[in-house]
């Protein structure tokens, strides 16, 4: 879902927190991988300054990652459209689940199977949503959306963490979307070396002084170990 769609009106947001509200319900709690650990162990280390991560799951501050810019922002996080308010998206889960008792158990296989989009299912229509509690605005995931842009104070602080950094390690990306090729064609201009592991080609290859071709966890996990 688009944020111009997303936007668009009730129907939008129902689909969007029916699906959520199911999901989150039976989602089964993810935890930090060898490459999350290995970044944090770099930053206690002292050889890792900051992290601007493209991920929306939290995986890095779980791991121990402490200077973290969360680019797209949080999914466990909810957002007012309206007044900007922000809270937990367990608090919503418990309004959500308040609102419509018994429906991850009676509608949750029939939501998780529909389609993304069009599908007007009669259990997506009976969901009811819940409002900011702040202004009775439209609440949102806190991340960011196909189709809207980073907050400018959240950019400006991953511009300043690259532009102190000694060398800008770009690890586990292929760089297809700018919001991240960006801060590479910065450190690039500015004379801040670039290194990259990944697996498979990046956008960013031609602007690396050093290119990886490797899985982030094992190539950061060795990293870690020299370092520590
Ligand atoms: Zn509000």
């Amino acid at each position: 879902m688009t944020y111009q769609q997303f936007l668009s009106g009730v129907p939008a947001q129902r689909r969007y927190w029916a699906r959520s509200h199911v999901g989150w319900a039976r989602m089964a709690h993810a935890e930090p991988n060898a490459g999350h650990r290995a970044v944090a162990e770099l930053e206690r280390a002292g050889a890792l300054h900051g992290l601007v991560t493209q991920n929306v799951d939290g995986l890095h501050q779980a791991a121990g990652s402490r200077a973290v810019v969360d680019l797209h922002g949080r999914i466990d996080g909810v957002v007012c459209v309206g007044c900007g308010q922000r809270t937990s998206r367990a608090t919503l889960q418990a309004r959500l689940a308040a609102l419509n008792p018994g429906f991850v158990a009676a509608a949750g296989d029939a939501v998780e199977a529909a389609p993304d989009g069009d599908a007007e299912l009669a259990a997506v229509d009976g969901f009811e949503l819940a409002w900011c509690t702040g202004c009775g605005g439209v609440l949102k995931p806190d991340v960011v959306f196909f189709g809207e842009s980073v907050p400018r104070d959240r950019v400006a602080e991953a511009y300043a963490m690259v532009d102190a950094a000694g060398v800008l390690l770009v690890a586990g990306s292929s760089l297809t979307v700018m919001s991240g090729l960006r801060f590479v064609r910065h450190a690039h201009r500015h004379g801040i070396p670039v290194v990259i592991v990944n697996r498979g080609p990046t956008r960013g290859d031609d602007l690396a002084d050093v290119r990886v071709d490797g899985g982030c966890s094992e190539v950061l996990t060795t990293i870690a170990r020299a370092c520590a």
